[in-house]
């Protein structure tokens, strides 16, 4: 079986990651048939624009794609090439695993969490407007049917990966008719999975003290957008931080996967940058694809090649370089 999919390098350290990558989802022996889409600053230049629709073309061919960071030119002009994305494909579900591993140095142990983060409506709609010189209002907006999507989304994650919880996160108590919409679609959907899936719901300020003092008690989160957004990065925090913090956009038609970083300008074409974002965003992808066995060997030898500590990137306090440690992590995969 091969499967087709769109690679998008990125911009800054993107394409030195996702050499690191390709290669490391190879020594699986998966067959993959890339379709190469350039994006971001160079298409700029010669093509006038971030995102050609070429590349949206190729994903929706393909279904999948794996994506490097991509710089946002600061001052405006253009929008943002992930946003743009996740509304053209209509990615509703952002997701986003947090998970200790030996080896990176964090103030937590034990934490095993995966985010699940409404992508499409909440304040990010854009609906905001001045009023008059000295106000200003944006638009909350929640649907049944949204909340209900994602919830579904949640559940139907933990019941095909062995999770024992979905907790719904909200300001109900505040926001009780747009918040409390969300609550009760997550409600609806739960009782779905009675006896499967365990359900209950927290206040996102109390979430957050909750996951500081003890994340460990934590399994799947469902959030509307905002509290996704800020509540994610938390959970980065938690575990370490942005060099090992993978993400996947899912639509009902095509998944884009890509590390929570950015392009870390600075640093590209040293080969620098620790690729373990990007390749583990390669994991979600094979989990995606049903390839749960290759999946499981790409994290467990990340996880090996960390905890040993001799071939890490400088983030981690090695001294290997992106090429370095993707080839040690690919070697393990073969040998696994
Ligand atoms: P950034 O994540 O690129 O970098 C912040 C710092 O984190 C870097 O200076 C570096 O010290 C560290 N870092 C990040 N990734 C690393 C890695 N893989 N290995 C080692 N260290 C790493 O954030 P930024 O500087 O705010 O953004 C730079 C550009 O990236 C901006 O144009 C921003 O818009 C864009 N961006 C893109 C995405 C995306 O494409 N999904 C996400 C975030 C930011």
């Amino acid at each position: 079986m091969t499967y087709p999919v769109t690679l998008i390098p990125g911009d800054g350290i993107g394409p030195e990651l996702a050499e690191a990558a390709v290669g490391v989802l190879e020594a699986t022996g998966i067959g993959f048939e890339w379709d190469l889409q350039h994006a971001g600053e160079a298409t700029i230049a010669s093509e006038g624009t971030p995102l050609p629709d070429r590349v949206v073309e190729s994903i929706r061919r393909t279904g999948v794609a794996i994506k490097g960071p991509i710089t946002t030119p600061v001052g405006g002009g253009f929008r943002s090439v992930n946003v743009a994305l996740r509304q053209a494909l209509e990615l509703y579900a952002n997701v986003r695993p947090a998970r200790s591993m030996v080896g990176v140095v964090s103030r937590y142990e034990g934490v095993d969490l995966i985010i699940v983060r409404e992508n499409t409506e909440d304040l990010y709609t854009g609906i905001e407007h001045r009023v008059g010189p000295d106000a200003a209002e944006s638009i909350k907006i929640i649907t049944r049917a949204a909340s209900q999507r994602i919830a579904r989304y949640a559940f139907e994650y933990a019941v095909r990966n062995g999770r024992r919880r979905v907790t719904a996160v909200h300001k109900a108590n505040i926001m009780k008719l747009s918040d409390g919409l969300f609550l009760e679609s997550c409600g609806q959907v739960a009782a779905e999975y009675a006896g499967r899936v365990e359900f209950d719901d927290r206040i996102v300020d109390n979430m957050c003290m909750q996951l500081v003092q003890k994340p460990e008690l934590y399994d799947v989160l469902v959030l509307p957008n905002l509290y996704g957004d800020i509540v994610s990065d938390l959970a980065a925090g938690l575990v370490g931080g942005l060099g090992v913090a993978p993400g996947a956009n899912i639509g009902e038609r095509a998944a884009v996967f890509e590390p929570v970083h950015g392009s870390a300008p600075k640093y590209a074409g040293q080969d620098k940058a620790n690729p373990t974002a990007l390749i583990l965003s390669g994991a979600l992808m094979l989990r995606h694809l049903g390839e749960t066995d290759a999946a499981d060997r790409v994290e467990s030898a990340i996880r090996a090649v960390i905890a040993e500590g001799q071939t890490t990137t400088y983030d981690l306090g090695g001294r290997a370089g992106t090429r370095e440690f993707a080839e040690a992590v690919a070697a393990r995969v073969r040998g696994a």
